[in-house]
């Protein structure tokens, strides 16, 4: 059975971080699909003031074209708060007690993991993909919570094909290209009028300033793709 892949975020908006470890990820885990699922309102962090169907709908256009990658709309179609032991546990309902299940993830969230609601509930429900942050320490060197790092010692293999060999529990760390974007950064450069060109998919970029999203309205329209 192939695994597979969810990358949850709140992508406000989603850029080529996000997207590169989703598509090198499905390579290297022969995973069939990977799922980006936006978070409506995540629980460790200030509300987005861009709502999740704004954030999924520049996700879908992020992704058009690219059979591999689905949007997946369950924790943005919500209106309570949504813990990620609680998504899963829905997924593994869905696809199976087999069906390897394989959270990608970035090394900057993978070392705040021990915060996570039930986080030691989540090996079971399914494995983890570490992929490297630029600006971030790599998780070998990063300062881990005692009980997160005896878990990583535990539960880590070298060999991706490991996680196809099981639906759950394993943690790899994996080489993935280090692009040092984010979110907050295209959310800086866009309020202040400069380019974010070539960070994310331009059709996501057109969206932003159309929409007027992130910046002053007089701004808006200055990186737009000509028709
Ligand atoms: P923000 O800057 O608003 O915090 P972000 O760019 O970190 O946003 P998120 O939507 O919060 O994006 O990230 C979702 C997931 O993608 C997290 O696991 C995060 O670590 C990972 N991720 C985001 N950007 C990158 C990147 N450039 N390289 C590797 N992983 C990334």
């Amino acid at each position: 059975m192939k695994p597979v892949g969810i990358l949850g975020g709140t992508f406000n908006p989603v850029h080529y971080g996000h997207l590169r470890i989703a598509e090198e990820l499905a390579d290297a885990l022969a995973l069939d699909e990977v799922r980006l699922m936006p978070a409506n309102l995540p629980p460790l962090r200030d509300a987005p003031d861009v709502p999740g169907a704004v954030r999924l709908h520049m996700v879908r256009l992020a992704i058009a074209g690219n059979a591999r990658l689905q949007a997946d709309d369950r924790e943005v179609s919500k209106t309570s708060l949504c813990y990620t032991v609680d998504t899963l546990a829905t997924l593994r309902d869905e696809l199976g007690a087999d069906c390897p299940l394989v959270l990608l993830i970035g090394a900057d969230a993978f070392a705040r993991l021990h915060r996570w609601h039930r986080w030691s509930e989540l090996f079971a429900l399914t494995h983890f993909a570490v992929a490297e942050r630029g600006g971030h320490p790599s998780i070998v060197d990063a300062p881990l919570d005692p009980l997160l790092a005896r878990e990583l010692a535990a539960r880590r293999v070298d060999d991706p094909a490991q996680l196809r060999a099981s639906p759950a529990g394993a943690i790899y760390l994996a080489p993935t290209s280090v692009l040092q974007i984010s979110a907050t950064r295209i959310r800086a450069l866009v309020s202040r009028g400069a380019s974010a060109r070539y960070l994310l998919p331009q059709p996501v970029l057109d969206y932003i300033h159309e929409q007027g999203l992130y910046g002053p309205p007089e701004q808006r329209l200055r990186e737009t793709s000509p028709a």
